[in-house]
């Protein structure tokens, strides 16, 4: 019994001091490789700095395997690896990230957003679509809407991208009435292609209750309208264009004025156009009134006196162009080479430019080709800007 007593009174210290050692040992490694952590991850926010890319991969790369748990380092990691263009190695670190059980919520959602943000840049468009979806109900909810309408628009799925639209427009998050009625007539032409006018009608009749105010659906039912010999009614769509978004009138004067001439209905749709030539002077509503004035009985030469009268407000090389082209000259026998120089400079001129890009096309467009902008076009002609 007193043997045992004695290994016991020396025993104890020798436990405590062993425990009090090995406690000692654990810390100082643990700060030691509290110490790495940061060094590296601050030697990697160097490199940034200074935009030596590799070098912040490798010295991030070095941190993150000193701690794998801190997710603040995957992210500086896969956000790098998406800027360098390397998505599936950023994939890799979100995907990662996303697998780990002990992630709080909030860096679970800005994961997922990361990961969608990789598979954008990567142009994988389904993968991006399904995480996309994901982020609904989080705080990232309105820029993944927004990506959502990018993609269904890039691909042409109108009614995915209605759906999302109204959603946006329900939740307040901005209005989107009008590109509601872009994706309608989107679809109405899609059927007018296929030779289902009735339906197609119907759909542009449905954009102009959604958006009034959007001259686009008025244009293409007129058109329509136009197509199937129904001239009068073209002429009624375009008289409540002119109410409605006289800014757009230019975009469909030749239209109103050749279906005017087809219904019997020249001077009053002429009585229209002067109206709004006077309160605009556009070029399109010029030539519009010029192929009516001739329709009213007027001669050539006096209907074209108009381009001279155009002249005297603005100073306008289309408008030279076209006056001269029916013009007698005292050398006529030069005329034709004249009349080429003269319209090969007016032609630029023209041109419909995007107010978004400045992207110029020949024909006018409701979605910039070049930024993807809906109604970035004003309409008017690059001369008249
Ligand atoms: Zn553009």
């Amino acid at each position: 019994m007193e043997f045992d007593l004695s290994w016991l009174l020396l025993g104890l210290p020798l436990a405590f001091f062993l425990g009090w050692a090995a406690s000692r040992f654990d810390l100082r490694q643990w700060r030691m490789e509290n110490r790495q952590a940061p060094k590296a991850y601050f030697k990697g926010l160097n490199f940034l700095l200074n935009e030596q890319q590799d070098q912040a991969i490798d010295a991030f790369i070095e941190a993150v395997q000193n701690d794998p748990d801190t997710s603040e380092l995957h992210f500086a990691l896969g956000n790098l690896f998406r800027r360098r263009g390397e998505y599936e190695r950023a994939v890799r670190v979100h995907e990662h990230l996303l697998s780990r059980a002990d992630l709080s919520r909030t860096d679970r959602e800005r994961a997922q957003h990361a990961l969608a943000l990789d598979f954008l840049k990567a142009g994988l468009l389904d993968r991006a679509e399904a995480a996309l979806q994901k982020l609904e109900g989080t705080p990232f909810e309105n820029q993944a809407r927004l990506a959502l309408l990018a993609i269904y628009e890039r691909s042409r799925d109108w009614p995915q991208a209605a759906a999302i639209a109204q959603r946006m427009d329900q939740a307040g998050q901005g209005r989107f009435n009008t590109r509601q009625a872009h994706y309608l007539c989107e679809d109405a032409l899609s059927l007018a292609a296929k030779k289902a006018v009735p339906e197609a009608l119907e759909l542009l009749a449905q954009a102009r209750r959604i958006a009034p105010e959007a001259p686009r659906a008025y244009i293409e039912a007129a058109r329509l309208l136009a197509q199937q010999g129904q001239h009068d009614l073209a002429c009624d769509t375009l008289a409540q264009l002119a109410d409605i978004a006289p800014s757009h009138l230019a975009l469909a004067a030749l239209p109103w004025a050749e279906s005017a001439r087809a219904s019997q209905r020249v001077a009053e749709t002429l009585q229209r156009l002067e109206a709004s030539y006077q309160l605009v002077p556009s070029l399109d509503v010029l030539e519009a009134l010029v192929m009516l004035s001739e329709a009213q009985g007027a001669s050539e030469a006096t209907a074209r006196e108009r381009y001279v009268q155009h002249l005297e407000r603005e100073p306008s090389l289309v408008a030279a162009a076209r006056w001269i082209a029916g013009e007698q000259l005292a050398h006529d026998q030069f005329h034709p080479q004249v009349q080429r120089a003269l319209d090969h400079a007016a032609k630029p001129l023209t041109r419909y430019r995007c107010a978004a890009c400045g992207f110029e096309a020949k024909q006018y467009f409701w979605q910039c080709p070049g930024c993807q902008s809906w109604d970035s076009y004003p309409a008017k002609r690059v001369e008249e800007l």
